[in-house]
């Protein structure tokens, strides 16, 4: 299957061709038709295999075909996808192909994560965005701090969900789903990918995940 092929909007597909990719990696063949399809997805899959344009593409889809609220008029802090991951090498990477795919679209995407971050950064997040990708510290900080609000989430996407795990962000997930706000598993899509599938990351799957649609790629 070619990305020609798979059922994404013009934008995206010249997008995805400006980056050189012709065809899907096995996870993106897999993910991209159950993302479309509106499903939640858990997806074993290692760095390199080409998870992050796996649930980016078909997020973005959705949200071309939704008609997003468009940059300029954002003004409140409501992302519609909010995207986790450990680090913050691994958030960034996430946030530059965000804004690589949704390049001449109106979507916004944002990054914030803990540590030293350039100024602007909680100035972008005032601003508005569509696509918030964060570490879980630094999210739960400002979802805390009430600088962004829950209510328009649609996608929640949970990247290296072991790797999470093992570096002590059980808590800050934990309260991310018990935050007042969160759309209910039903009301939201969720995406799970993780290179190990051992007890604790199936225990949150099975907490964040619609239990009647359990994909394991
Ligand atoms: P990831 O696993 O998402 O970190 O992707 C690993 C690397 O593979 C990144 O440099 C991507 O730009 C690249 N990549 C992802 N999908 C494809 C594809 N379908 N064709 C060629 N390169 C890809």
């Amino acid at each position: 299957l070619t990305f020609e092929e798979a059922n994404l909007c013009e934008t995206l597909r010249r997008n995805v061709a400006k980056a050189g990719y012709i065809k899907l990696t096995p996870v993106q063949k897999h993910s991209i038709p159950i993302i479309l399809a509106g499903h939640d997805l858990m997806a074993c899959a290692q760095t390199g295999s080409g998870k992050t344009a796996a649930f980016l593409l078909p997020i973005l889809s959705h949200m071309m075909n939704e008609g997003i609220t468009a940059s300029q008029f954002l003004t409140l802090q409501e992302p519609e996808a909010i995207i986790i991951a450990p680090t913050r090498e691994l958030i960034n990477q996430i946030y530059l192909d965000a804004r690589k795919f949704s390049h001449g679209t109106c979507v916004r995407p944002v990054v914030v994560y803990g540590g030293i971050q350039p100024v602007h950064a909680m100035k972008d997040v005032e601003r508005g965005c569509n696509i918030l990708c964060a570490t879980p510290g630094r999210l739960m900080d400002i979802i805390s701090k009430e600088k962004i609000g829950l209510s328009k989430l649609k996608y929640l996407v949970l990247d290296e969900a072991d790797r999470m795990l093992d570096m002590g962000f059980a808590k800050e997930i934990n309260r991310l789903i018990e935050s007042p706000g969160m759309p209910k598993n039903e009301e939201r899509q969720t995406l799970m990918f993780s290179a190990t599938y051992p007890e604790e990351v199936r225990r949150l799957a099975l907490k964040f995940l619609k239990s009647n649609h359990f994909f394991v790629v």
